[in-house]
Order: C-alpha cells, then sequence, then structure tokens
C-alpha cells in the first residue's frame, strides 16, 4: 500500500474500496483522528474494525489491536493483509514471534494485535515504549466490565499499558453494552464521558419470535423446512448440537455442526462450507459465529435460553446483515431458566451474582412479554424506541389475553 496516503477519506476509497463512512464510523474516526481517547458501541456488522483500522492508516504510527481470542485476531490480519495493510499479531501460537517484533521495532507494521495477557506484562511495554503508536484499540472492550456478560481478568491489567502512553488515542470497541457495563468500560479504561459514541442497535429487516418449546426437533425442522436460506441453530450442548444437526440432517437439509470439541480441521471445514453455501444450516454452541462475515444468513434460532439479552442481540445479529428479510426465533422452556438460576447461585461467585440475575430476569421480560420484541431489546441498549415494530410475533399477532397465570406457573414449575 501507498503509506503517503494519510487522508483518511481517500484511504476508505483506496485500501478499503467503500464508497463511504457508515452510521457513527465517520465520528468514530474522526475523533481518533484528533487524538482523542474514545468508546464506541457499534450493533454486530456495523463495521467497528474499520474504526481501529482506518486511523492506524492515516496516523502515523503502529495500531495496537488488543482482542480476546486467537482465531478473531488470525481472521482479522488474513482480512488486512489481502487489502495491502502490513499487520501480524503476536500470540502464543504464532511461531514467527521474532520476525514479528522485528518488524514492528523497524515501523514496519500498521497494525499489530495482542491478547490481552501478553499486552499487560511489563516486557511488552518496554517493547511498545521504543515504537510509536498511532492508537491502541481494545476490541471486544465489554470483556473489561464484572458487570458485562464475558468478563476476562486480563482486560483489567491493560491499564497501567495505556497509563503509560497518555497521548497515544485509545478505542474501546463493543457491540454489547447496557448502560452499566459502558459506565464501566469508561472508568476501567480512562476514557472520558465525552467520548462515548453509540450507534442504533435497530435492525430492522431481522423478525423475532419468541416460542415455548415443545418438541423441538420438530419445531426446527418446521422452520428450515419453510426458509430455504442458509441459518444459524444455537445450542446449548456439544451434545445437543450433534443431535439436532442429525435430525435436521435426516430431514433432507445440508447441515453441519460446529463445537469446540470437534476436531480443529473439521471445524475449520464445516465453518467454511457454510460460508460458501446457499442453503446450508449451521447447528452450533455459541463458540460459532464470533468474526464471520456472511451476510446472507436468513435466520437464527436459538434452541433454548440464550446466555443474556447482549448474546441474544449479538448471535441473532449474524442474520441479514445483507439487510434482506432474515428471522430470529428463540424457543425457550421453563427449564432452562431454573438451570440458569441454579448454576447462578452454585458457581458463580458472589460478586457476580446480582448481575447474573439481573441479565436473567431481563431474559424473562423478553421471553413472557406480550409487548413489542424489539422495543424490550432496544430499551435493553439505552435506545427509546416506538411501542410497536410491526415486524416481531408480538406486533404482527398481538396476543389476544396474556396468560399470565400460565407463564408464572411454567416458571415455578421447574
Ligand atoms: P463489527 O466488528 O462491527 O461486527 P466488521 O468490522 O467485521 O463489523 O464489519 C462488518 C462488515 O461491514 C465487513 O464485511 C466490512 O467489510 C463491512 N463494512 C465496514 N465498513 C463499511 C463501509 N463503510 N461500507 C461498506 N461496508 C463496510
Ligand atoms: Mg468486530
Amino acid at each position: 500500500r501507498d503509506t503517503s496516503v494519510t487522508d483518511p477519506a481517500t484511504i476508505l476509497h483506496q485500501v478499503f474500496g467503500f464508497p463511504g463512512f457508515r452510521g457513527v464510523q465517520e465520528q468514530v474516526v474522526g475523533r481518533v483522528m484528533a487524538g482523542r481517547h474514545t468508546a464506541a458501541i457499534m450493533p454486530t456488522g456495523a463495521g467497528k474494525s474499520l474504526c481501529y483500522q482506518l486511523p492506524a492508516l492515516a496516523r502515523p504510527g503502529t495500531g495496537l489491536v488488543i482482542s480476546p481470542l486467537i482465531a478473531l485476531m488470525h481472521d482479522q490480519v488474513r482480512a488486512a493483509t489481502a487489502l495491502g495493510i502490513r499487520a501480524a499479531t503476536l500470540t502464543s501460537a504464532d511461531d514467527n514471534r521474532a520476525e514479528t517484533i522485528a518488524r514492528f521495532r523497524d515501523g514496519a507494521l500498521d497494525l499489530l494485535y495482542a491478547a490481552p495477557e501478553r499486552a499487560s506484562q511489563a516486557g511488552f511495554r518496554d517493547l511498545v515504549a521504543r515504537v510509536p503508536l498511532s492508537l491502541i484499540a481494545i476490541d471486544e472492550a465489554h470483556c473489561v466490565s464484572e458487570w458485562g456478560h464475558d468478563f476476562r481478568p486480563d482486560y483489567r491489567l491493560l491499564r497501567p499499558l495505556l497509563d503509560a502512553f497518555p497521548e497515544v488515542p485509545r478505542l474501546a470497541l463493543t457491540a454489547t453494552a447496557d448502560a452499566h457495563t459502558r459506565a464501566d468500560i469508561l472508568a476501567q479504561l480512562g476514557i472520558p464521558e465525552d467520548g462515548l459514541i453509540v450507534a442504533g442497535f435497530d435492525r430492522p429487516n431481522i423478525r423475532y419470535t419468541v416460542t415455548p418449546r415443545d418438541g423441538i426437533g420438530k419445531q426446527l425442522g418446521q422452520l428450515v423446512q419453510r426458509i430455504p436460506g442458509p441459518g444459524i441453530v444455537y445450542a446449548a450442548t456439544r451434545d445437543m448440537t450433534e443431535k439436532l444437526a442429525a435430525q435436521l440432517g435426516a430431514g433432507g437439509r445440508a447441515v453441519r455442526a460446529y463445537h469446540a470439541g470437534l476436531d480443529p480441521a473439521v471445524r475449520q471445514r464445516n465453518q467454511a462450507d457454510f460460508v460458501a453455501s446457499e442453503e446450508m444450516v449451521m447447528v452450533a454452541t455459541i463458540a460459532f459465529g464470533m468474526g464471520i462475515d456472511k451476510p446472507d444468513v436468513r435466520f437464527v434460532a436459538h434452541a433454548g435460553l440464550p446466555k443474556s439479552i447482549e448474546g441474544y442481540y449479538q448471535e441473532t445479529g449474524r442474520a441479514g446483515r445483507d439487510g434482506e428479510p432474515a428471522e430470529a426465533h428463540l424457543f425457550w422452556g421453563a427449564e432452562d431458566f431454573a438451570r440458569a438460576r441454579r448454576r447462578v447461585e452454585a458457581e458463580v461467585e458472589e460478586a457476580r451474582r446480582p448481575g447474573e440475575r439481573t441479565r436473567l430476569n431481563a431474559l424473562a421480560a423478553l421471553v413472557e412479554s406480550p409487548g413489542c420484541r424489539r422495543a424490550i431489546l432496544l430499551r435493553h441498549f439505552g435506545e427509546t424506541p416506538p411501542e410497536t415494530c410491526g415486524n416481531c410475533d408480538n406486533c404482527l399477532a398481538p396476543p389476544a389475553t396474556v396468560d399470565a397465570t400460565e407463564i408464572a406457573r411454567k416458571l415455578l414449575s421447574a
């Protein structure tokens, strides 16, 4: 790439090939270009990567990117390299670490991706101190918050690195942050309140439907028969994933499974098959999906309760990224809540229980509500949506009478 070009709009066209910025991208990039600490809350698929990649190219120095998952980092580097961006990862999985460090020191990298456990080490700080940085991006920044749904203690240790380079603009990025998590991100990462930029969360082309579970194999069978395009079914366990994949496959649909118990080569092949297919169903645990760029997913189904509203939003957000109509189906049972409640009380450390309980209650409100599902989701992310959206089960067919006693019975009996 031509490193003499430093104008953001030119880089947007020449390197990324995009006709323009999308949504708040321009605002975020503008702030980072001005060297100011920023937190961007943007939905999945909104284009968060560009918000740090572009300023990293436009500003002098190397952009340091903190990311929680090695697989995610490798995907990002592959995609960036294909655009001519000089990017590398520095992780335990790389055997070319010495070479990467040399390139970094020589100023020959636009982007360096590292995991928080490495970035928080004093030795890494010493290395970074010898290289000018264009920015420090903290991807999946909700991991810094104990209140968030995916707390990673290593994110807490990043602060000394950030404070060692106060002049380097830091950019926290996440799709998933309620008000509490948001405040945490700002406080933990030392970002001023006026640095918070929140994008609209609505995905109007996704139709939300929530259904009590009643023979999940049959329910999913009907769904995949009705929707011929690619879809993702999320199941809670590896066993369930295999079982549902076999059931749907027996119905004649092209199906793959994805979970952490599969051989990595098989997992990768299944993922590649799915991305290439125009009809395949992927039955997966939530290990699947982060960082996968498949715009034509026509439905996302949850065979059981998601972990949180944030998780639900993020997972269903993988449907319809091309803007065409897509569906999100959540099949839940009272036993899901009972199991989740037992887990919180038995396995979650005490300090985190209130947050987990709040999360479960928010999910209960979503599945029980006779009102607009989209409105509940959007309010959760701090937006003030209209009362009805016209594109969820409850708006399309308002429940005639709400059988609250029946719901209460189901919730209590499990
Ligand atoms: P996120 O991290 O917010 O989920 P990504 O950074 O992975 O999103 O981007 C999602 C998709 O949007 C990618 O395919 C990316 O190439 C595309 N994209 C990003 N910015 C733009 C833009 N300004 N115009 C068109 N497409 C864009
Ligand atoms: Mg991303």
